[in-house]
Parts: C-alpha cells; sequence; structure tokens
C-alpha cells in the first residue's frame, strides 16, 4: 500500500505516442480513473494521418480520413480526463530511488514520471529515397494497399519489394486493379514460396527483375516511374497511376534498445497482455512484433495494454481504480 506516499506528480502511467495504440490506451486508462499523460511526438506523425480513406474500420460505413479519426479519438481520451502533451522522448529511466517503482521519460523540454509506461512509438516505412516519393506521397505513393487499394480499380500500379508484405500487397492490389507491375532489385522474391507460388499464376502481376525504381514522375499525381536495370543501368519509363512501396518497416525504437527487448528488426516483444521484458512498461501498436499492422489492431493493443497497466499499477497501490 502506498499510501500518502504518492508523489502527486506522478501520472499513473505516461503514454509515449498519439497514434491508434497511444490514444485508445489513453481512453481506455482515463476511463478506468487512472491519472494519463499521453505524449505526442512533435517530429513524427502517426502513420494513419497520412491515410486520405479509411474504409476498413468497424462502424465507419462511409469511410473516414486518417487524420480525422485520430482527431476522435483524441478528443474521447480528452474527454475521459487525459492529458496529452507534446514532445520527443530522448530517454527512458527507471527511477529507482524511494519505495516506489517508477520510469521517467525525458524530453528536451523536460522530464515525466509514470509508476507505468505504454509504449505506442508506431514505426516508420522505409523508404526507396528518390525523387518524388516524398512529393507524392498521398498522391499515388502509398506504403499501404490495405488502405488504398480500393482508390485504384480499374487502374494500373507499380509494387515495389520482393518481400511478403510485397507479393501479399500485390495480390491483394490485383482485386481492384487492372495490372500490378513488381519491380524488385533481384531475379529471386524473398516472400514464402505459397505467396510466390500465388503471384507467378496471377495473370494481373507482370514481374521487373534487377530492377528498382529510380524516379517517380507527377505533377499533382503520379504518372510514371522510371525503372532502372541494375545490371545494365539502361533505364525505361513507365506510365503508372500509382507507387506501392514494400521495402520492410522500421520500429520507431532507437530510445528503447537498452530498456527492453527487440526482436532483431526493432519490433518490441510482448506476451499477449502487451506487457514487455521491463516491469511496468506496455507497448501496443506497430512498434510490437505482430502480424497485421492496422488501425484495428493497434486499438485492440492499446485497450489491452492500458488493462494492463491498470492492473499493474492497482498492485503498486494496493488498491483498486474507480471509486
Ligand atoms: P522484408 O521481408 O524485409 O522484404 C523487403 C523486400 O524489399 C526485400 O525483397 C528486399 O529485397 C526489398 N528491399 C529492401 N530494401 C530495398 C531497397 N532499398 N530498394 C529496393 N528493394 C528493397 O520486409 P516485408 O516484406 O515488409 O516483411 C517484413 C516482415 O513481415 C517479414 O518478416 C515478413 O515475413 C513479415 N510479413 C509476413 C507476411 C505473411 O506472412 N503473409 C506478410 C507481410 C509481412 P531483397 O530480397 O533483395 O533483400
Amino acid at each position: 500500500m502506498l499510501g500518502s506516499d504518492v508523489r502527486k506528480h506522478i501520472y499513473d502511467v505516461v503514454i509515449i505516442g498519439g497514434g491508434p495504440a497511444g490514444l485508445t490506451a489513453g481512453i481506455y486508462a482515463a476511463r478506468a480513473a487512472m491519472k494519463v499523460l499521453i505524449l505526442e511526438g512533435t517530429s513524427t506523425t502517426s502513420q494513419i494521418t497520412m491515410t486520405d480513406l479509411i474504409e476498413n474500420f468497424p462502424g465507419i460505413p462511409e469511410g473516414i480520413s486518417g487524420f480525422d479519426l485520430i482527431n476522435r479519438f483524441k478528443r474521447q481520451a480528452l474527454q475521459f480526463g487525459a492529458v496529452v502533451e507534446t514532445g520527443d522522448i530522448i530517454k527512458i529511466m527507471k527511477k529507482s530511488s524511494g519505495a516506489i517503482p517508477s520510469w521517467e521519460a525525458a524530453t528536451p523540454g523536460g522530464s515525466y514520471e509514470g509508476l507505468s509506461l505504454i509504449v505506442a512509438t508506431g514505426a516508420s516505412w522505409r523508404k526507396i529515397g528518390v525523387e518524388g516519393e516524398e512529393r507524392l506521397i498521398g498522391k499515388g505513393v502509398s506504403y499501404c494497399a490495405t488502405c488504398d487499394g480500393p482508390l485504384y480499380r480499374n487502374r494500373e500500379v507499380v509494387v515495389i519489394g520482393g518481400g511478403n508484405a510485397a507479393i501479399q500487397e500485390a495480390l491483394f492490389l490485383t482485386n481492384f486493379v487492372k495490372k500490378v507491375t513488381v519491380v524488385h532489385r533481384r531475379d529471386q522474391l524473398r516472400a514464402d514460396a505459397v505467396l510466390q507460388k500465388k503471384a507467378f499464376s496471377n495473370s494481373k502481376i507482370e514481374f521487373v527483375w534487377h530492377a528498382v525504381v529510380s524516379r517517380i514522375i507527377g505533377s499533382k499525381f503520379v504518372e510514371a516511374v522510371d525503372i532502372k536495370n541494375v545490371e545494365t543501368g539502361e533505364i525505361r519509363t513507365i506510365p503508372t497511376d500509382g507507387v506501392f512501396v514494400f521495402i520492410g518497416q522500421a520500429p520507431n525504437t532507437d530510445i528503447l534498445k537498452d530498456v527492453v527487448k527487440l526482436e532483431k528488426d526493432g519490433a518490441i516483444i510482448t506476451d499477449e497482455n502487451m506487457q514487455t521484458s521491463a516491469s511496468g512498461i506496455f507497448a501496443c501498436g506497430d512498434c510490437i512484433r505482430k502480424l497485421l499492422r492496422q488501425v484495428i489492431t493497434a486499438c485492440g493493443d492499446g485497450a489491452t495494454a492500458a488493462h494492463s497497466a491498470q492492473l499493474y499499477v492497482e498492485a503498486l497501490k494496493g488498491s483498486s481504480y474507480g471509486i
């Protein structure tokens, strides 16, 4: 029992990240009467805010933009009493002084202390880094076929990459588009055999081997790409309506590498309760090791992380919430 020993400025939970996972965790934790701080990054925005139209979020059959959906999540978190602040975390430290174990999250503008932490820092799509890519994001350049594929009905698109994501998404795109051109830098796919087999037998998919996209062309929207053969150096231009980049994802977990256990690719390892390897730290959303990175799964993780943090803090305090 901590009783009067509980320092007033300590939050019950500090949530790092203001995307779907972090905000859902905030809604659940605040609604459970926890003292909640959500820290949004200043330099990074949730990937979802870059999605024009989300058609697969249950309950919104008319679709919604990622930006609007995030604003709704935020309004709901604030409504239940969560505090939202802005700051980029530069360090996470365990506070060992005193009887109460807690965690401190430091930003350039100040530090925040929580009896528990929920990490919801998301992931960044790896970019190919060619001319036109940044400028045409959301205007034909996409990193999410599930989100944007239906917008390309009866059109032609280029998919870049040869891993599971590229091939699975190329197959998904064939449900809508007239033609998918997969551009891969080698002559062998990295994707699982079962996916390869499906792709090779799909008449809508054409492969361009030993090739990279060296430029994305378009004024307002994508119009064409330059494809460079990496063996001969030859460049040819092909017209296209969209470019889907699937060359891997990078979880935003640099600040956590000495704090919790990570996979080789940087994804945070959690159990089914979103507990990380460090007691009192939970993680959710795209930054964790998982199969399906979608808004709906991030929300589910966020709710679970909040509940786990609540149980953890209740056990620390020796009393339950909601009174
Ligand atoms: P990945 O497996 O790392 O594959 C990335 C692909 O992009 C590779 O083919 C790679 O080429 C290519 N690539 C990397 N950098 C490139 C660059 N600069 N320019 C051009 N091409 C480049 O990544 P992923 O496909 O996103 O998958 C990530 C993880 O999620 C994997 O573990 C994957 O198995 C898993 N996943 C599984 C499923 C499924 O099981 N259905 C679906 C999606 C993802 P090289 O082959 O030459 O290296």
